[in-house]
């Protein structure tokens, strides 16, 4: 067993002596651990069995950056938590318009083995409750339910960034009990959104659920999520990015059954949980948490799991809905006065920074950091209050150099206005130390000092 704190392997962050994302995890475990509210799932023996005591968190970043803490590699069946990874399989395989016809995005504001189906066409509410997830499986390419479920774990494992393994006494437990699904199955396959066979699709899916993970192999399969479908462990691309973004949004809206609403009230994070405790949260673009605690509330979720999550998220300040605010700004100021506007002079080359004479001929606007639509807007308004007034220069340098990402929308917003400034007999010339064509609409350059040469020319000649 592993001790709060310990237990990384040598790569970790949390292996070096000053860890204050590993420290702070570990208080809020500390914090919970004596919380022993809920009961564990005995629905079959091999779920009663799990330690009550055991509360693993880890938390993977989407640098690829493990923190551990507690019984953070103490293996679990994945149970539920599988369901958004195999919607994201079905969404592959069968395209969007096919799934959302089989399967709705709506909360059901019910129990996770609820017969919530829509009347008239069957469809279940959402694929993160049994019915809509047997059904989600059951849209999975495969020549059998052991291709299908050989692709399932394969999703995984890739998510995971390890191969996988089914506890097989789960499996059977699972297969013995698992009536419930089955009516499920009968009562969509009665309705006909159900059009496989109704025992080869909860095979798979009693399959799936058996899967054993860890809370780390939940927090990366999270990160993977967060990540836009790249591991950041392995570097593999395992999912497309809208999927990540479709199946984060099903996670938002019903990824923690009927407590969904309050949870996303509270901890604001994309999140599933699964019977046996695990509990994984998305912060997207960022990282990705992997809980695990046995003891369940009411509705199937973990008592600790939601507890510590409430507290990491208020903590790091990770609600969706918080105003982050600009990071960085966006510009080097263009004003003359502030020295970034080159002055004409008879050389031909020289670039003058810091001692621009107001009339200058040629503007160097320096953009940086990541390029989307409210940075872009930002641009737009400099670009246009620098060529709007009466000393407009006779030719504008974009450096992008320090760009570190350019959103297509931020792109095409930047080539209307460089083409309408164009209009207005200014030229615009941008300069990429690393040559990468942000921008479609000007001559690029690798130096200002090219650009500059260039934009002289063109003002000689005029
Ligand atoms: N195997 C469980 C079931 O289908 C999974 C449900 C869950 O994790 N909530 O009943």
């Amino acid at each position: 067993m592993t001790g709060a704190g310990q237990g990384p392997s040598a790569a970790s962050p949390d292996a070096l002596p000053f860890d204050p994302i590993g420290d702070a995890l570990g208080r809020i475990r500390t914090e919970f651990l004596d919380d022993h509210r809920g009961e564990v799932a005995d629905y079959i023996p091999q779920l009663g069995e799990a330690d009550p005591a055991a509360f693993g968190l880890a938390l993977v970043g989407v640098a690829g950056s493990v923190y551990r803490v507690g019984e953070a590699d103490v293996p679990f069946t994945i149970q539920s938590i599988s369901k958004p990874f195999v919607y994201a399989l079905a969404l592959a395989d069968a395209g969007i318009d096919d799934v959302l016809g089989r399967v709705g995005v709506e909360p059901s504001g019910e129990a996770f083995n609820a017969i919530s189906l829509e009347p008239g066409t069957g469809r279940p509410s959402n694929p993160m409750i049994n019915a809509g997830a047997i059904l989600t499986t059951s849209l999975v390419r495969g020549t059998g339910p052991d291709e299908r479920f050989e692709r399932i774990r394969d999703l995984l494992s890739r998510c995971a960034g390890r191969v996988l393994e089914v506890d097989d006494a789960v499996f059977r437990s699972e297969h013995e009990t698992g009536d419930r699904n089955r009516a499920l199955a009968y009562l969509m396959r009665h309705a006909g959104s159900l059009t496989a066979d109704v025992e080869a699709a909860v095979d798979t899916y009693f399959r799936q659920c058996s899967v054993l993970v860890t809370a780390v192999d939940l927090a990366t399969m999270a990160a993977t999520l967060a990540n836009g479908g790249v591991n950041p462990r392995t570097g593999e691309e395992v999912l497309g990015q809208s999927a990540a973004e479709q199946v984060l949004t099903v996670m938002a809206t019903c990824g923690m059954y009927d407590y969904s609403g309050e949870w996303l009230f509270r901890v604001g994070l994309p999140a599933k949980s699964g019977v046996s405790g695990g509990v994984v949260a998305v912060s997207p673009s960022q990282f990705g948490i992997g809980l695990y605690s046995p003891r369940l509330d009411g509705r199937g979720n973990s008592v600790r799991g939601v507890a510590a999550s409430e507290a990491i998220s208020e903590r790091f300040t990770l609600h969706l809905m918080h105003q982050v605010g600009r990071t960085a700004p966006t510009f080097e100021r263009v004003a003359p006065d502030v020295g970034l506007v080159v002055a004409a002079d008879d050389q031909g080359t020289s670039v003058s920074v810091g001692d621009a004479p107001r009339n200058a001929d040629v503007a160097v606007l320096a953009v940086q950091g990541y390029l989307e639509f409210a940075s872009a807007e930002q641009a737009l308004l400099a670009l246009r209050t620098r060529t709007d007034d009466t000393d407009s220069p006779e030719a504008l340098i974009l450096d992008l150099g320090h760009v570190t990402r350019c959103h297509p929308v931020a792109a095409a917003l930047l080539d209307a206005m460089i083409e309408q400034i164009e209009s207005r007999g200014v030229t615009v010339v941008t300069v990429d130390r690393r040559e990468r064509r942000l921008l479609a609409s000007s001559a690029e350059f690798t130096t200002r000092s090219e650009a500059l040469a260039r934009c002289r020319g063109g003002w000689r000649e005029r």
